[in-house]
């Protein structure tokens, strides 16, 4: 089987994410796309990231139109989501036949040389790098990259949740996550 580890924020989950995910299936035929979104670090009130629980929900509607997309726990309670344990627990719940890629967007690619332990994260799974607009990566040394380069979409959470708490209307979220947010009064 064919698996791929998407993780993020996902505050919120949006359209490009959905998106990039079933571009990245179809292309590189994958089975599965474990969608996972990151831990609150506990007891972190400073923390302005939108509880799990809401994330996680969120995800799961999102996730709900293809069913290569699995919403995934593995990073619950976690106080820092570190790949390098992401992708280790994914291993250890996947048969040895299975492989494992790497999905994710070029501005965070770019970054991977400060993340823990990131020579082995490097040389552990297989990337898919996506293109986003105004973001540029090198390719480090051993890495072993997919680069996917159909897609250019300029949605971000970031400019969802400015959006949201300016009352501005938003059509970059899928029609469940929309309602969700505005039942559970999120992002104002
Ligand atoms: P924020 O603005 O809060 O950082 P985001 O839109 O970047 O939110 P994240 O949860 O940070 O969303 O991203 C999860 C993953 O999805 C990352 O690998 C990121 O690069 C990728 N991603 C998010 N939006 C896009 C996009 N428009 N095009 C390509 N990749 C994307
Ligand atoms: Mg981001």
């Amino acid at each position: 089987m064919r698996n791929a580890i998407f993780g993020g924020t996902f505050d919120p989950i949006h359209t490009a994410h959905t998106r990039v995910a079933a571009e990245a299936a179809d292309t590189f035929h994958l089975d599965r796309v474990l969608f996972i979104p990151s831990g609150n670090p506990p007891h972190k009130p400073s923390d302005s990231t939108t509880p799990y629980e809401h994330r996680y929900r969120m995800v799961e509607l999102a996730c709900a139109g293809d069913s290569r997309f699995e919403p995934s726990r593995l990073e619950v309670g976690t106080a820092r989501s570190y790949s390098f344990d992401t992708i280790a627990k994914v291993r250890a719940a996947c048969s040895t036949s299975d492989e494992i890629f790497f999905l994710i967007g070029a501005d965070a690619f770019a970054e991977i040389g400060t993340w823990h332990r990131a020579a082995e994260v490097l040389t552990a799974v297989e990337f898919i790098v996506v293109s986003r607009p105004g973001y540029d990566y090198p390719i480090p040394a051993g890495a072993r990259v997919h680069r996917l380069e159909t897609l250019a979409l300029v949605i971000s959470s970031s400019e969802i949740r400015r959006k949201l708490d300016s009352g501005e209307p938003v059509e970059e979220l899928h029609p469940a996550v929309l309602c969700y947010i505005r039942e559970h009064q999120l992002y104002r």
